[in-house]
């Protein structure tokens, strides 16, 4: 039975609600989208990966919807002949998602940049779909002067001001602080699901926790706060789940997505994702934003100064192997999984990063590649399966 927000409070089985939230993000179609639409009355701008200030769509009286392409659903027939062969999915399916009208219930689409595909990907929308909104930010690549500070703040208004024109309402600083507000919440209920499964991944499945999150990109951020709360009391239901794993921190996948059986494939061939990145956008900050003060300024600078380590924010202060490796350390996690995206450059550039620090430190990692347009995972599974033998045996 699909899920809704309706009988989420009704339901007292978690896998029974998580089952049902699958139609929410595996539908190419967005028949919840065109629902929410109905319901709510309000325009929809889609946000594609990895990290957008959701909360200036939300305070716009826009309902925000997070487009991560469109997984192994749709063939692609268009978006081929505008991108060269050596792009990630990611691009190609959500370009594809407009070439075919799926995108007809949105009345915007936000891009960021994150990546040259990505950059390029907002141009060619904007060419191609002359009728919609398309917005770009340009976030801040150099995050030590002050300047990238009013500079961001002056690029979220700019944003906020495009908002106000898609939406014809004007936005105060009370609306930003409240709509930072909710989405705080859902960032905690979030990091306090993502704890548990760190301390209990026998009971709580990375499946299981990444159909929740994933969710959010759907659900109105009400809904998705309710989903969140019952969820947290639900797990505490749930029995443990007898096995012999091994730990480990999974890295790479926080733009393109693997497909959720490939997840599960993971984890059926013995790995206990402890901590991973995947859908890291909606969980960008490591704290709360604060909700009072210029809501703005405070988005910007939590961007700058509050976020997570991330493989498209440029950030010269921080030292990804090196966390990395503190990351395995205080898990204690026996081992890091990189899983990366075929063909994305900024997953890439980092494993050599990875790589480094964790052969220094002697943390055995396994390299695993992936498209979203995955049917078969035998191949992936039994390399993961002969890893964690391999660890197990040791
Ligand atoms: S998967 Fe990688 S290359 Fe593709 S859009 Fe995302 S960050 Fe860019």
């Amino acid at each position: 039975m699909a899920t809704t927000a309706s009988n989420i409070q009704e339901t007292e089985n978690l896998p029974e609600i998580v089952n049902g939230l699958r139609h929410l993000f595996e539908d190419p179609d967005f028949q919840a989208v065109a629902e929410i639409k109905k319901a709510s009355g309000k325009p929809v701008v889609g946000h594609f990966p990895v990290y957008s200030p959701v909360e200036l769509i939300y305070a716009a009286g826009i309902h925000p919807i997070g487009v991560v392409g469109a997984g192994n659903q749709i063939e692609i027939a268009h978006a081929d002949s505008r991108f060269q062969s050596f792009v990630c999915s990611v691009i190609k399916s959500t370009l594809e998602l407009g070439f075919t009208n799926r995108l007809q219930n949105f009345e915007g689409m936000l891009f960021h940049s994150i990546c040259d595909p990505a950059r390029n990907l907002a141009s060619v929308f904007k060419r191609n779909f002359p009728d919609q909104w398309i917005e770009y930010i340009h976030f801040p690549q150099n995050m030590l002067t002050e300047g990238s500070l009013d500079y961001l703040e002056s690029e979220y208004r700019r944003i906020l001001t495009r908002l106000e024109d898609l939406s014809g309402k004007q936005v105060g600083n009370d609306e930003i602080n409240e709509a930072i507000g909710k989405y705080n919440r859902a960032r905690h209920l979030m990091r306090d699901l993502y704890q548990f499964r760190q301390e209990h991944p026998d009971i709580l499945s990375t499946k299981e926790l990444y159909t929740l999150v994933r969710a959010g990109h759907i659900l109105s951020v009400d809904d998705h706060i309710g989903l969140l709360e019952k969820a947290k009391i639900l797990v505490g239901k749930k029995t443990p789940l007898v096995r012999d794993h091994i730990k480990v921190i999974l890295v790479g996948s926080f733009c393109e997505q693997p497909p959720l059986d490939l997840i599960f494939a993971m984890e059926e061939a013995g790995l206990d994702i402890l901590d991973d990145d995947f859908l890291l956008g909606r969980r960008w900050f490591t704290a709360d934003v604060p909700e009072r003060g210029d809501g703005v300024r405070n988005l910007a600078e939590s961007y700058r100064d509050g976020s997570v380590i991330s493989a498209v924010k440029h950030d010269s202060r921080r030292k990804k192997g090196e966390e990395l490796v503190e990351r395995v350390r205080r898990f204690e996690a026996d081992a890091v999984i990189v899983s990366v995206a075929k063909f994305c450059e900024p997953g890439l550039f980092d494993y050599a990063l990875y790589r480094k620090a964790l052969i220094e430190a002697g943390i055995p990692h396994l390299f695993v590649e992936f498209e979203e347009k995955m049917w078969l995972f035998d191949k992936i599974q039994t390399e993961i399966e002969t890893f964690v033998e391999s660890l197990l045996l040791d």
